[in-house]
C-alpha cells in the first residue's frame, strides 16, 4: 500500500474516520475481518477499487476475493450496458441468503450504475439489506459511511454531487506489481448521445500535472514496468485548468521520468486528438505505440447523430498520420453496431472503414438503450436480430483482418514484457509494445522482465523464441 503525497484537508477528515473505524474494529473483532471488492466494468473502476481496497486496509480490513468469506462486500458497479446492471442485481440478490447466515455483514453498492437515482431507489426499495450505497463523487468518505453505520445509523445512502474538487492523497492497494493504472481526470464533457458517463461521472476534472508526476515517480521507484493514464477522454487532459499543461505535455513530463519503464494510455477520442500528440507519441521512447481510438461508426451520418464531432475522414486522417510517424503502430479501436437509425448501407460504411484501417483488434458492442440519455429515445426499428446478423458480419470481418496482422508478425523479433503464465505448461506469455501477446518457452523466473522474441507461428495465440 502506498500513500500518495499531498493528502487534501479533505482526505484527512477521512484519513480520521479511518482510524476511528480501525479502533472500532480492534475492540470488534478478535481477528481482522475480512473485506470482499468486486469490480464491474473499465478500467477506471478497477482503479477507484484500488482507491477503496487501500482505504480498506487503512481501517484494519484484510482483502480477500471471496464474498462468502467476507465481513464486508462491496459491489463497484457499472452503467454503460444493460447487461452488467443486470448481473448486479442479480448478485445483489445472491448476498440476501449470505448476510440471512452472517447477519453482522456490511453490504455496500458504489460507482456508476447507483449514480443513477432510479437505481439507488430501487436498492432503497428494493434490496434492504444493503447498508451503504454511494456514488462516483463521494467515493473517497467510504470511512465516514462505514463509520457512520458502525455508530448506530441504521442505513447510508449518498449521490451527491456537489464535490467538484479532485480529493488527493489517499492510500492505494494496487492490484498488479508490474502494471498499474494512473487516473489523469475524470468525468467527461462531450455527451455522445448514447453514453451515460457525462450524468453519472459529471464533468471532466483533470488532475494537478505535479500529483500525476509524483505518483508515477513513486510507481516507478516500487518497480511497476508499465504505466496506463486513465481518462473518459484523456485527449483533453488539462483543458480549462490554471496550469497549462496539456496532454501531450504531460506525457513529456513522465517520459523524462528516469527507469525502465513504459508508457500506455487511454481512452482517446478523435475529436481531441492532435498531430502534436502523435508527434509526441514517436518522440517519446517509453510510450507505447499503440493507440485505441474509438471510431465509433464508419458513417458521417451516424457519427452526427451520436455527437461526436469528428467526421470519418477527420479520423483517417489521424490513423495515416500516426501511421507515418509509428510504421510500427498498433491500432485498436470501439464500435457500436446497430445505433438508433443505423441503415445497412450505413453498417457497410463501418465494415469498409475497418478494411481501410486494418485494426488488430476491435471491442465491438450492439448498441444498449442507456435511459437518460438522448438516444434512449430516438426511433430504433431495426430489429434485435437484425443487428446481430450485422454484428456477426462486422466480427467475421474483423476476425479475417486480424488473423492477416498476426500472420504478418511471423518471423520478426519483437521486445516483449513478460506478464504471466501461458496456455500451456513450460510457456510464458508477454506484450509487445502494441500490447499484443506472444507466449514462449521460460519458467516463472521470467515474469517483469524484458526480452527480445522471435515470433515462429501463429496457432491459437503468437508463439515464439526468447533470442536475448
Ligand atoms: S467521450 Fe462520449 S462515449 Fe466517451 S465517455 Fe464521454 S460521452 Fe461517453
Amino acid at each position: 500500500m502506498n500513500l500518495q503525497k499531498s493528502a487534501s484537508p479533505l482526505m484527512d477528515e477521512q484519513l480520521a474516520f479511518a482510524e476511528r473505524v480501525a479502533d472500532i474494529i480492534k475492540a470488534t473483532y478478535v481477528e481482522p475481518p475480512k473485506a470482499c471488492v468486486e469490480t464491474y466494468g473499465c478500467q477506471q473502476n478497477v482503479s477507484d477499487s484500488e482507491h477503496i481496497k487501500g482505504m480498506l486496509l487503512k481501517m484494519g480490513y484484510l482483502l480477500t476475493e471471496n464474498s462468502e468469506e467476507a465481513d464486508f462486500v462491496l459491489f463497484n458497479t457499472c452503467a454503460v450496458r444493460e447487461h452488467a446492471e443486470a448481473r448486479v442485481y442479480g448478485n445483489l440478490g445472491a448476498l440476501k441468503h449470505l448476510k440471512r447466515r452472517r447477519p453482522g455483514m456490511i453490504i455496500a453498492i458504489c460507482g456508476c450504475m447507483v449514480q443513477q437515482q432510479s437505481v439507488a431507489d430501487r436498492i432503497k426499495k428494493s434490496y434492504p439489506y444493503v447498508d451503504i450505497l454511494f456514488g462516483t463523487h463521494v467515493t473517497y468518505r467510504l470511512p465516514e459511511f462505514i463509520y457512520n453505520l458502525l455508530m448506530g445509523k441504521k442505513r447510508v445512502f449518498n449521490i451527491e454531487t456537489d464535490q467538484k474538487e479532485i480529493v488527493e492523497g489517499g492510500p492505494v492497494s494496487r492490484d498488479g506489481d508490474l502494471k498499474g493504472w494512473l487516473p489523469i481526470m475524470y468525468g467527461c464533457n462531450n455527451f455522445c448521445t448514447y453514453c451515460i458517463v457525462p450524468y453519472v461521472r459529471g464533468r471532466e476534472r483533470s488532475r494537478a500535472p505535479e500529483e500525476i508526476i509524483a505518483e508515477a515517480r513513486e510507481m516507478v521507484a516500487m518497480g511497476f514496468k508499465e504505466i496506463t493514464l486513465l481518462g473518459q477522454n484523456v485527449n483533453s487532459y488539462g483543458k480549462g485548468e490554471a496550469h497549462g499543461v496539456n496532454f501531450a505535455k504531460l506525457i513529456r513530463m513522465i517520459n523524462d521520468i528516469e527507469g525502465d519503464f513504459k508508457i500506455r494510455f487511454m481512452t482517446s477520442h478523435p475529436k481531441d486528438c492532435t498531430e502534436e500528440l502523435l508527434d509526441t507519441m514517436a518522440e517519446c521512447k517509453k510510450v507505447c505505440h499503440q493507440l485505441h481510438l474509438p471510431m465509433q461508426s464508419g458513417s458521417n451520418r451516424i457519427l452526427k447523430i451520436m455527437n461526436r464531432h469528428y467526421d470519418i475522414e477527420r479520423y483517417l486522417h489521424l490513423i495515416d498520420y500516426a501511421r507515418e510517424k509509428m510504421p510500427d503502430i498498433t491500432l485498436t479501436s470501439d464500435i457500436i453496431v446497430g445505433f438508433p437509425g443505423e441503415t445497412y448501407d450505413d453498417f457497410c460504411e463501418t465494415v469498409k472503414v475497418i478494411k481501410r484501417v486494418g485494426f488488430t483488434s476491435l471491442f465491438t458492442f450492439i448498441y444498449s438503450k442507456r435511459e437518460g440519455t438522448p438516444a434512449a429515445i430516438m426511433e430504433d426499428p431495426i430489429s434485435r436480430e437484425e443487428k446481430g446478423k450485422w454484428f456477426t458480419e462486422l466480427l467475421k470481418a474483423q476476425e479475417e483482418i486480424s488473423r492477416k496482422g498476426y500472420g504478418e508478425m511471423v518471423g520478426k523479433t519483437y521486445r516483449v514484457l513478460c506478464d504471466g503464465e501461458g496456455r500451456v505448461p513450460g510457456r510464458m506469455s508477454g506484450r509487445t509494445d502494441g500490447n499484443v501477446v506472444i507466449e514462449f518457452e521460460a519458467d516463472a523466473s521470467a515474469y517483469g522482465r524484458y526480452f527480445l522474441v522471435r515470433v515462429n507461428e501463429l496457432t491459437n495465440v503468437l508463439c515464439g523464441t526468447i533470442i536475448d
